[in-house]
């Protein structure tokens, strides 16, 4: 079967894989000049950066990325990673000393002692959950299902929560509960709108202090990774395993459309005027932008349309990358630290969705790369990247015209974790959401995918066209390294049926 794809971002790379490792003919086509997508170096002056992923999940042995990179023979050197958290009038920066996996349970205990009664029972839920993901590593022996089934029983009266809801069940402070639900505004989320018990998922103790064990008696703890030598060696081992099984990928290529007759795909429309035939077509990235122009709305039902106009994409990260003549490893515990600067998220993200920019006054992440990837800088150097979610285009003015301005404010606000930052700086490269767009191939970059919304339905794998599916972090899977993989996977192998 000749499969032709459209983007080789992580979602259509691992699609592609699977498919070439059946034998297919596999071929892809990507307008960026690397395989990766949001996930491709950045080169500038003799340093690189990276544009996405930061820390990886389920890529713990035994875990599901791991396992379906193990189905391909795809071994990648990996080290275990973690984030501090600075809130604006207390932190989470782990102690030099471990203090036990409940350090930061015992830490708020002591800042906030009106609380500590819901943050111990906040920990014995989560100790539940870790429990159940023990349970579903287990042999699944009908005794394993039914402990599962009863110990899912208890977590049923937070079904229905959001994440507002979940956490203010446990905590009085606001300050608390942002802690646990911060990370939503790196999704563009209100806590509104997020799945309550997504506050656990996103927030495993092994996150934030990589000592903590894997596992422990009948637990699962499990915890984050970078891929030494960076992320982009992900895309760059599918890429090679795609050639070496016979596909090929062609780059700094256009796809305008995808070839249509009586309802079923029979190839795709080049830039250039090339068509290429094929037997499947998978579009992956691009979402509503896909549909519309490569697809064309007129082959798709009232349900997939109505799915294309209200789901919600995320919004732009506006980065500043610097190469810096001394190591900020000197000065921070983890490579990567995630500073708030307020606790309203419902506000943070309303203005986010009104095009106004925080400036980084609502907060901005510190990110070392060369600190597993040592080669991303000369000797003796390093790269540093600032970091914000920001709208996609402003309510007033251009991020052309007022980039410099908030690249340098960004600085000044992380000079208070990494002294004398600017006079360390060797060279610096800014990255706005017009640059974002180039790598997303969309109209509205939509760094990340889509804002996982309650209830909200995103673009199926399986369109109504036949032999067309769609993956990627704008699709039913939504976004994140596994997430996106795994959907890939899983949209392959309904393909193939
Ligand atoms: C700043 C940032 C931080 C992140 N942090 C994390 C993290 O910590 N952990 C994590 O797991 N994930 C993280 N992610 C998310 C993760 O990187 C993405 O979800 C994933 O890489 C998306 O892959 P994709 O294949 O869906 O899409 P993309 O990477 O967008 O790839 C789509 C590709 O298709 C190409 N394309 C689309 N249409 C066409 C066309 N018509 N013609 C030619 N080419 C086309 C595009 O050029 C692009 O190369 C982060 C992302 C960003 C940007």
């Amino acid at each position: 079967m000749q499969v032709a794809i459209i983007g080789a971002g992580l979602g259509g790379l691992t699609f592609g894989a699977f498919a070439a490792k059946e034998g297919h003919q596999v071929h892809i086509f990507d307008k960026n000049l690397a395989p990766g997508g949001v996930a491709a170096l950045l080169d500038h002056e003799g340093y690189r950066f990276e544009q996405g992923p930061l820390l990886i999940g389920d890529m713990l042995p035994g875990e599901s990325l791991y396992e379906l990179l193990k189905e391909l023979g795809i071994e990648l050197e990996t080290q275990r990673a973690d984030r501090d958290i600075v809130m604006p009038d207390y932190d989470m920066v782990k102690p030099v000393e471990f203090g036990g996996k409940y350090w930061r349970r015992e830490k708020l205990k002591k800042l906030f002692p009106e609380d500590a009664e819901g943050i111990d029972e906040y920990y014995r839920v989560y100790d539940h959950v870790m429990h159940l993901r023990w349970l579903s590593r287990q042999p699944q022996t009908l005794g394993i299902k039914i402990r599962t089934a009863l110990a899912m029983l208890k977590l049923r009266k937070f079904a229905s929560m959001n994440a507002d809801e979940f956490t203010k069940h446990f905590f009085k402070s606001e300050k608390i509960c942002t802690l646990f639900t911060g990370i939503f505004a790196d999704f563009c989320a209100d806590p509104k709108e997020v799945q309550g018990l997504g506050v656990i998922f996103m927030n495993f103790e092994s996150a934030f202090d990589m000592r903590i064990p894997v596992e422990e008696g009948q637990h699962y703890y499990g915890g984050y990774v970078y891929f030494t030598g960076g992320c982009q060696k992900l895309p760059e081992a599918l890429a090679a395993y795609i050639e070496e099984h016979g596909g090929s990928i062609t780059y700094g290529t256009v796809v305008d459309k995808v070839l249509i007759e009586n309802g079923t795909a029979k190839g795709i429309l080049l830039s250039d005027g090339t068509q290429v035939a094929a037997d499947m077509v998978v579009g992956c990235g691009a979402g509503k932008d896909f549909f519309e122009n490569c697809v064309g709305l007129e082959h798709l039902s009232e349900e997939y349309r109505k799915i294309l106009t209200s789901y919600r994409p995320m919004e732009a990260v506006f980065m500043v990358h610097l190469g810096v003549d001394y190591d900020p490893m000197e000065y921070l515990r983890s490579p990567l630290t995630y500073c708030y600067g307020m606790y309203d998220l419902s506000s943070a993200t309303e203005k986010l969705r009104n095009h106004v920019y925080h400036g980084g006054d609502d907060g901005y992440l510190i990110y070392v790369p060369s600190h597993h990837a040592p080669d991303f800088a000369p000797e003796g150097k390093h790269c540093v990247t600032i970091y914000t979610v920001c709208p996609d285009t402003l309510s007033e003015g251009d991020w052309e015209d007022v980039k410099e301005r908030y690249a340098d404010r960004l600085v000044t606000l992380a000079e208070a974790h990494l002294p004398e930052l600017r006079r360390h700086t060797v060279t610096r490269k800014i990255m706005t959401a017009a640059d974002y767009r180039q790598y997303t191939h969309m109209k509205k970059s939509s760094f990340g995918g889509v804002v996982p919304i309650m209830g909200q339905k995103n673009p199926p794998h399986k369109t109504d066209v036949k032999g067309l599916y769609f993956v990627g972090q704008q699709s039913e899977n939504g976004g994140g390294v596994g997430a996106v993989m795994l959907g890939a996977k899983t949209a392959w192998e309904k393909a193939k049926k």
